[in-house]
């Protein structure tokens, strides 16, 4: 066992990145090669993808602990951590950081290959561990001697044995709709309005009760989708 490598899984799993994937960068799918390849990434010059998230609240109490110390300090936070990791745990191997950046990477696919989500009727990946309530904070490319595997292991979908999908009711703006793609206008058209209730949180995330233990606490809730809210506030005008 590579102890340095676990005492690494430690750290970040105490720091609430408690998800973590190592993926073998010449076996990525094709369509997830060719999303590479349109950003101009250097897939083919490293042999690992390095995938971190959190599943559940721990690391809205880890980021307490640190402290919100800049304006973005959920990203702050993730990335002071991961550099942490690869300089202490990985030895400071060559890297090149994907997320979070500027760079278009398929974060939800890379999830699905990792075992972390399916696909949800939100319009969010869905874990069979942590339900609704994980994320993906940070992911760079390695040339490193990482063997290749993820925290979660393959599970199906909590979706499919959910017959009564109170996601889908409790959206006031029926954008959760199963048969169709998740209704996004729909959604920020809701949200948008200035007596919204979705203004600060998702009812019908709020309503899924899959790992209703890992459940985020209402400010890290609010936290999340009031900054969501000022990105659709600048993409399609406050007054709409
Ligand atoms: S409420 Fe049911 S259908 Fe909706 S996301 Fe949760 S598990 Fe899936
Ligand atoms: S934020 Fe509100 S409108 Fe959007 S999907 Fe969630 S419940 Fe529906």
């Amino acid at each position: 066992m590579n102890t340095r490598l676990e005492a690494g899984k430690t750290f970040l799993a105490e720091n609430g990145l408690n998800l973590w994937a190592f993926l073998d960068c010449a076996t990525l799918p094709e369509p997830i090669q060719r999303q590479f390849k349109a950003s101009n990434i250097p897939l083919e010059k490293y042999n690992r993808l390095v995938l971190l998230g959190h599943g559940g609240p721990r690391f809205w109490q880890a980021l307490a602990e640190y402290g919100h110390i800049t304006p973005n300090p959920v990203d702050y936070f993730s990335t002071t951590i991961t550099r942490r990791f690869i300089t202490d745990y990985l030895v400071s191997p060559p890297i090149y950081w994907l997320y979070p950046s500027q760079l278009i990477i398929p974060l939800q696919q890379l999830g699905e290959l990792a075992h972390w989500a399916h696909p949800s009727p939100l319009g969010v990946g869905i874990s069979p561990q942590y339900g609704v309530w994980f994320a993906y904070r940070t992911a760079f490319l390695a040339i490193a001697d990482l063997p290749v595997g993820s925290s979660e292991t393959a599970a199906p979908s909590p979706c499919h044995t959910c017959l009564d999908k109170p996601c889908q009711t409790a959206c006031p703006a029926g954008a959760v709709d199963e048969p169709h793609q998740f209704g996004l206008q729909d959604c920020a058209r809701y949200r948008l309005q200035p007596d919204s209730s979705c203004g600060d949180r998702c009812l019908a995330r709020l309503a899924c009760p899959v790992a209703a233990e890992h459940k985020y606490g209402l400010p890290q809730v609010q936290y999340h989708y009031g900054r969501s809210l000022i990105t659709l506030q600048e993409f399609y005008g406050a007054g709409e």
